[in-house]
């Protein structure tokens, strides 16, 4: 093993515990490394408990390279559902999209074509065959084309970290939850030595990961490096309903919902997240996503708001992600990046993988670190 200045890692400080912090700190552990976990709060319940959480490459045609890992990324889930069991967190059920709108539908059946063309799963029928077939709950259009990609999913982040981080405790790794990470130090060679933490201890450590989600620029801070991020909320909404009618994640028109367990769906829109910077209320903007979703769902009159939040994505300032060691400090790793649910498994996979063996993965080629100018 090797850290960035040539010497053998003797102990991993991953800073951050949502998905992203959990899948790089349990291939660590799982490669023999030691591993402390750190969170300012409880794992798992940052930003990756507030997220529509679909796992897909339909929505990352943007360059062929964020295509290709977000690829991986549904691979390496699939992969990791075979190791740890998929019981609580995975749900390869796939994903339907339709519109009400002619220029919206021309677009996502362009896209799907595209997909098609990259050897990617796509289905196009109709509304009144997915109802038939797939989910008799929706009220959509008798002919109105339905795009069904069978092979995508929708993950419950916050029971997937537990499961990752009670391994990797079982296995003899240290979770330090609720303790906030306030300095890093450095070495005379300017590589990372030390981590100070909000209840007063010191850790000697050779490499830290950066995982800290929509704080991960503060923490470069503490490195002296400069992470600019984009300032992108979300809102999102729990309601509860005696039996969820669904029976997989969708974009309706103007809403998207997936399922979140046997009695509670999520629901999004980009829509509602417009209004955030308006000032009204989390309370209001439930309001509107429950109105929204009703008449694609009639049988959700009765359904309950039962919690709301609106959090931060953590995007890099170019909108890709930031995966890799930085040079200029070594032994500092980062992990930053939206689409984090379809992405954790592969990126966990690969950094620990760089932080290990030194050796650097062609499919982050495009997502280092680097490409920020300091
Ligand atoms: C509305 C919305 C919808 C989304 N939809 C999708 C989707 O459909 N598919 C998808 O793939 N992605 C989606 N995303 C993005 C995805 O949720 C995130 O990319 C992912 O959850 C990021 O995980 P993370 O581990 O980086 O961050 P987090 O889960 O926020 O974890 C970071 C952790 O760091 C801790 N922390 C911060 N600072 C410190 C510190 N100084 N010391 C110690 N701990 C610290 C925090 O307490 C937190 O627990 C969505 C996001 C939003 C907001």
């Amino acid at each position: 093993m090797r850290n960035g200045s040539g010497r053998r890692p003797r102990r991993v400080a991953v800073i951050g515990v949502g998905i992203l912090g959990a899948c790089v700190g349990w291939n660590l552990a799982r490669r023999g490394a030691e591993v402390v976990l750190i969170d300012a709060g409880r794992p798992g319940e940052g930003v990756t408990n507030w997220s529509f959480s679909w796992v897909n490459a339909s929505n990352k045609t943007v360059t062929r390279s964020y295509f290709d890992l977000n690829a991986a990324g549904m691979a390496a889930h699939r992969e990791l559902a075979g190791i740890i069991g998929p019981d609580s967190w995975w749900y390869p059920s796939g994903h339907l999209r339709w519109a009400d709108d002619p220029a919206a539908e021309a677009k996502f059946l362009e896209t799907a074509e595209l997909l098609g063309s990259w050897g990617y799963r796509v289905e196009v029928s109709t509304g009144a065959e997915v109802r038939r077939r797939l989910e008799p709950a929706l009220a959509l259009p008798d002919e109105v084309p339905v795009v069904l990609y069978p092979d995508e999913a929708w993950v419950h982040g916050r029971h997937l970290v537990d499961r990752l981080v009670g391994q990797v405790v079982a296995g003899g790794g240290e979770l330090r939850s609720g303790t906030e990470v306030r300095g890093i130090g450095t070495g005379v060679d300017g590589s990372v030595r030390t981590v100070a933490l909000s209840d007063g201890s010191r850790l000697d450590v050779d490499v830290i990961v950066n995982a800290a989600g929509p704080s991960a620029s503060h923490v470069a801070g503490l490195v002296a490096r400069r992470l600019p991020m984009r300032r992108e909320p979300g809102v999102v909404a729990r309601i509860d309903c005696a039996q969820v009618p669904i029976h997989r994640a969708m974009h309706a028109p103007h809403i998207e919902m997936r399922p979140d367990g046997d009695a509670s769906m999520v629901l999004h829109s980009r829509e509602i997240d417009a209004l955030i910077d308006t000032g009204e209320e989390p309370a209001e903007l439930a309001r509107l996503l429950q109105e929204l979703v009703r008449p694609v769902v009639p049988g959700l009159a009765h359904s309950r708001i039962a919690q709301v939040q609106v959090a931060y994505r953590p995007i890099p300032a170019d909108g890709f992600p930031s995966v890799g060691g930085v040079p200029s400090v070594p032994g500092y790793y980062e992990a930053v990046s939206h689409s984090g649910i379809t992405l954790g498994p592969v990126i966990g996979r690969l950094l620990a993988a760089e932080i290990l063996t030194g050796e650097r993965d062609e499919l982050l080629a495009d997502f280092r670190p680097e490409r920020f100018p300091q």
